[in-house]
C-alpha cells in the first residue's frame, strides 16, 4: 500500500496551496491563533472564505457537480481539506458539522429535493448547519432521545430540548434526532429531520466553555411546526441515518485532523527551541524530548490510520467502527500535546492570549482547555472503547448498556 500522492495529484496539491497562498482573507494574520473575536465575526470570515473556495472549484471536490461539488474524486477533496488544515483552521471551524455531517447526511440518505435545495447552500457558503443529537438525558446512550415529533397536518410539532449544540448560535439549519414513536424500541421510534433555525418556537441559549468561549449551546422547542417534507429517509429511520453518516465521516475528519495535528507538533518543536527552563532549553531536556517523540509517533498513527481507511473508502469499501479507533487516536494525544506543551511553558502557561508576554498568542492555553472536550465530543472514550471490544474484537456485550437498551 502506497500513500504517497500521484503525480496528478501532487500537482493538484501544488496548484492549491499556491492559490490558497493569494486567497487568504485581507485580514488573515498566521502569527494569531485567533483571528475573529466574537461568533458574528468568525461566522462571516467562514462564509466569506467557503464562497471563494467555491468560487475558485475548490469546495466538496467530490461531490456532484449539480449539487454544486465539482464531481472530482475524494482523493482531491482530502488534499484541500488537510492543506486548509494545516494553513488556516480556524476559517474550517464552523463549518466542521455541516461538511463532516449535516451535507453527508443529505447527500447519502435525502431525497432529490432535499439534495437540490441545501447541498448547493451548504457547498457555496450561504448556510451554516449544526447537530442536535444529544439532550440532557441523552449523551452516550443517544437512542434515549426524548424530543418528541407529533405528525399532524403536513407538519411534525416538535417539543423538547437540545444540548451541547455547537454552533447553534450561528446556524440557518440543523440535524435533528427525534423521537417519533415512543411505543417501539428505543431504536426504532427515531426520526431525522432538518430544522430551520429561524421558526416560530425555537430558543437558542449559548452555554459558557472553560476556555471563555460560548460555541455551544442548549435549543428549547415549544410547539415548533416542521414541514414534513424535512423528514430525512422514512418515519423510523433516524437512528440508522445517524449511525451511517458519523461512519462515512470519521474517516476523512481523522486524515484532515491529522495533518492540523503534525502542524501542532511542529508548533510545540518550536516552543521547546524558543523555551527555556531554569536557564536551559526545553529542547534539552530529556523529559520534554520524550514528550515531543511520543507526541510525534502518536499523531503519525493517527495520519497512517486515516490514511489506511481512506485508501479502503476510495476502493469502495465502507468505513466500519474501526472509526472508534480513530476517534481515540486523536482526542487523548491531542489531550497529551496541550498539557505537555503546558509544562513546556512552566509559568509562563498562564498567560493567556491578549497580553503582551503570551507566548505564540495563547494557542497552547486556549488548545488545552478546548481540549478537554475532545475526549467527550463525538463519543467518548469510554463508549469508543465498548465500540472496539464489541465490534472489532466481538467480545461480550456492555452489561450495562445490554440493560439500557431493553
Ligand atoms: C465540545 C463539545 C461539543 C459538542 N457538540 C455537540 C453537538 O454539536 N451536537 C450534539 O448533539 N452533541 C454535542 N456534544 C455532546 C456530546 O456528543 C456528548 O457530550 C457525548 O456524547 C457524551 O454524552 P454526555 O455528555 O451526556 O455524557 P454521558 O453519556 O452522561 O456520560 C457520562 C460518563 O459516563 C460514561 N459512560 C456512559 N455510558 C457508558 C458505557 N456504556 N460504558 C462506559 N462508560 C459510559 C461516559 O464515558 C462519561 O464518562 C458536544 C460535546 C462537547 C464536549
Amino acid at each position: 500500500m502506497d500513500f504517497r500522492l500521484n503525480r496528478k495529484q501532487e500537482a493538484f496539491r501544488k496548484k492549491f496551496v499556491a492559490w490558497l497562498a493569494e486567497n487568504l482573507p485581507p485580514d488573515w494574520d498566521p502569527s494569531r491563533f485567533r483571528n475573529y473575536d466574537g461568533p458574528e465575526a468568525w461566522a462571516r470570515a467562514y462564509r466569506d472564505f467557503q464562497k471563494r473556495l467555491f468560487e475558485a472549484g475548490y469546495a466538496s471536490m467530490h461531490y456532484p457537480k449539480e449539487y454544486g461539488g465539482q464531481g472530482k474524486t475524494l482523493m482531491e477533496e482530502v488534499i484541500v481539506m488537510q492543506t486548509l488544515a494545516s494553513t488556516c483552521m480556524e476559517l474550517r471551524v464552523p463549518g466542521i458539522i455541516m461538511h463532516g455531517m449535516a451535507a453527508p447526511t443529505i447527500l447519502h440518505c435525502g431525497n432529490e429535493e432535499q439534495k437540490r435545495k441545501f447541498l448547493p447552500k451548504i457547498i457555496d457558503g450561504t448556510q451554516i448547519w449544526c447537530q442536535g443529537f444529544s439532550e440532557p438525558n441523552a449523551g452516550s446512550d443517544v437512542a434515549n432521545v426524548s424530543t418528541r415529533a407529533v405528525r399532524e397536518d403536513g407538519y411534525y410539532i416538535l417539543n423538547g430540548q437540545k444540548v451541547w449544540t455547537s454552533f447553534a448560535h450561528l446556524s440557518d439549519y440543523c440535524i435533528l434526532l427525534v423521537r417519533t414513536d415512543p411505543n417501539v424500541p428505543k431504536h426504532k421510534g427515531l426520526s431525522y429531520l432538518l430544522l430551520d433555525m429561524k421558526l416560530p418556537g425555537v430558543e437558542i441559549r449559548p452555554t459558557t466553555q472553560i476556555t471563555g468561549g460560548a460555541e455551544f449551546n442548549e435549543l428549547f422547542f415549544d410547539d415548533v411546526r416542521v414541514p414534513v417534507e424535512m423528514l430525512v429517509g422514512q418515519e423510523g429511520q433516524g437512528w440508522m441515518i445517524a449511525i451511517t453518516t458519523l461512519m462515512f465521516e470519521r474517516v476523512l475528519g481523522d486524515a484532515v485532523m491529522g495533518a492540523a495535528y503534525e502542524r501542532n507538533i511542529g508548533k510545540m518543536l518550536a516552543l521547546a527551541k524558543e523555551t527555556k527552563r531554569s536557564g536551559r532549553p526545553v529542547i534539552e531536556d530529556p523529559i520534554f524530548r520524550q514528550q515531543l517523540a511520543q507526541g510525534y509517533i502518536e499523531v503519525m498513527a493517527l495520519k497512517y490510520h486515516g490514511l489506511r481507511n481512506l485508501s479502503t473508502q476510495v476502493q469502495g469499501g465502507i468505513p466500519g467502527p474501526e472509526g472508534s479507533i480513530g476517534k481515540l487516536l486523536w482526542s487523548e494525544p491531542n489531550q497529551r500535546i496541550f498539557e505537555n506543551a503546558m509544562g513546556m511553558l512552566g509559568p509562563q502557561s498562564q498567560i493567556m492570549s491578549g497580553s503582551p508576554w503570551s507566548v505564540h498568542d495563547g494557542f497552547w492555553q486556549y488548545g488545552f482547555l478546548r481540549s478537554k472536550g475532545n475526549t467527550i465530543e463525538a463519543g467518548t472514550s469510554e463508549v469508543q472503547r465498548n465500540i472496539i471490544g464489541e465490534r472489532c474484537l466481538d467480545l461480550p456485550k456492555d452489561v450495562s448498556r445490554a440493560a439500557r437498551q431493553k
